[in-house]
């Protein structure tokens, strides 16, 4: 929801505007998707493929590293893939998302991986020789033992594109909430936190630092004004 009028009045104001072309992304409803079905929430759990059902990238890489694999992509899109026991650990909203999914097209259940693979209308033998090299990596140092191999019938899929998640970049603040002019200088009175700051987390923000981010300095920016 935000649209960022923000951003211009502060520029108005003379502040900085800062890594205004980098955006974070996260996989999301495809074009012409209803429901975001979230396989992709438990990074020990899933398997990215491509529409020729190759896996084509590390699915905990970082979230720009993501990004640009799945958008280098045929369709620029993936495929997310859990097994029951994946679904299983899922909570109910996610479950219950799932289960809609297949109603509206946006998720896919199989009871072998060349079932799920002819609704999904991808090269059976492609998907089921990426699990397979999933799960033989989840037996070596390569993924360790932090992932979950990819084995237990029914299988479940999602179709997933980017969307945007978080806006990198924005108003260029000091240590102390205040904006700060072209030269660098705090500008007397103006003060931003959050989402709607930029360079704080460079261009790409770890998972969860979102909000801390926005607590942190909404509260620094008080503290700063009240001390004035
Ligand atoms: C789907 C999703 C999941 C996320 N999950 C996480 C997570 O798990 N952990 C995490 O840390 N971060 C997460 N984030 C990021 C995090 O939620 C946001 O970065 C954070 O909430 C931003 O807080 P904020 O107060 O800076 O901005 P916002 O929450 O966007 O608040 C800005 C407020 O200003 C209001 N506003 C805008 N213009 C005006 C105006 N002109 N006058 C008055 N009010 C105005 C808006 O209505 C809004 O209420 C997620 C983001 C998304 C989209």
């Amino acid at each position: 929801g935000a649209t960022g009028e923000m951003l211009l009045q502060a520029e108005k104001c003379g502040a900085v505007l800062k890594d205004m072309n980098y955006i974070q992304c996260l996989p999301g409803v495809p074009p012409n998707g209803k429901i975001r079905v979230r396989f992709h929430n438990d990074i020990s759990r899933f398997i990215l493929i491509n529409t020729d059902g190759k896996r084509f990238v590390n699915e905990d890489s970082r979230r720009d590293v993501l990004r640009d694999a799945v958008l280098s992509q045929p369709g620029r899109s993936c495929i997310v893939i859990v097994d029951r026991e994946g679904f299983e650990s899922y909570d109910l909203l996610m479950r219950r998302d799932a289960v809609r999914g297949i109603e509206t097209g946006d998720a896919y259940k199989g009871s072998s991986l060349k079932e799920l693979a002819e609704k999904l209308g991808v090269p059976p033998e492609n998907l089921t020789n990426s699990v397979e090299e999933y799960n033989r990596l989840c037996t070596t140092t390569v993924l360790g033992s932090q992932h979950h191999p990819i084995v237990k019938a029914p299988f479940w899929a999602a179709k997933s594109a980017m969307s945007i998640h978080y806006t990198m970049g924005g108003i260029s603040i000091n240590s102390s909430a205040e904006c700060l002019n072209l030269q660098g200088v705090a500008i007397d009175g103006l003060y931003a936190a959050g989402e709607c700051t930029g360079g704080v987390h460079g261009k790409n923000r770890i998972g969860a630092n979102g909000i801390c981010d926005a607590l942190t300095f909404g509260m620094t920016a008080a503290e700063t004004l009240a001390s004035k």
